[in-house]
């Protein structure tokens, strides 16, 4: 098999979509969920008038600490694994013996025997030592890498496309805009399950049904509160 062919079968694999695609589905359902949340509780506390802004403001919030979030999160992670990374640099220059023992065990708990365990070791720190201890070692694999900038401007585009379903239910129409924001929602949470299930090749129906019973009953409770805060006439 050439390598050529190798690098088409990993590109079947979902694993490098892994980043973008949790900030991404994570975003829109927090979009939908919580800019129809905050729409769904107004009204239920009867202070329909100012629907429209509290969706707009609830969208704009949402999606800047989202971003802010995914990133300080994510750029985190790419500190440890920066550290980790010195760690090995350093293990290296001061135990090579070390170093090599440890990856030897690596490979003999995959399964290789000792010899032919220590045989791949001594290529693999000829051609690379730190790429080897990077990969076999700590699991660092370029594509799986965390790139924050991307997993922040994911999610807030996936928060803001998110959000924006229930808005338009609310600027369908100035009456009923309960029933349309509710509408219009589940359309959104329906949608967002397939496009994850089909992204993530996982089975749409489970997916659908677990995105939408998330989503309804966030919904639920926000509404409860709403009306809630509506009977206390705060
Ligand atoms: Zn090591």
């Amino acid at each position: 098999m050439g390598l050529e062919e190798v690098q088409m079968r990993n590109l079947d694999h979902r694993a490098n979509r892994a980043g973008w695609l949790r900030a991404a589905v994570l975003g829109a359902n927090d979009g939908l969920v919580s800019t129809s949340s905050l729409m769904i509780g107004i009204a239920a506390a009867n202070k329909s008038d100012f629907l429209v802004t509290a969706g707009l403001a609830g969208i704009v919030a949402g999606a800047m600490s989202m971003a802010v979030g995914e990133y300080v999160s994510v750029k985190s992670q790419n500190d440890i694994e920066a550290a980790d990374r010195e760690i090995e640099i350093s293990q290296l220059a001061t135990d090579p013996e070390g170093e090599f023992d440890e990856l030897v065990h690596i490979y003999m708990k995959r399964g290789l025997s000792e010899n032919l365990a220590k045989e791949v070791v001594t290529s693999m720190h000829n051609k690379d030592a730190l790429e080897a201890h990077l990969r076999d070692e700590l699991g660092h694999f370029d594509h799986t890498r965390a790139r924050p900038v991307q997993a922040a401007v994911a999610s807030a585009i996936a928060f803001t496309a998110g959000g924006v379903v229930p808005l338009i239910g609310a600027l369908v129409s100035s009456s009923n805009q309960v029933n349309l924001i509710l509408v219009f929602t589940a359309l959104g949470l329906l949608a967002a399950g397939f496009i994850s299930a089909k992204i993530a090749a996982s089975p749409i129906p489970k997916t659908i049904i677990r995105i939408f019973m998330g989503g309804t009953l966030g919904l639920v409770i926000t509404a409860g509160i709403g009306w809630l805060v509506g009977l206390t006439g705060i």
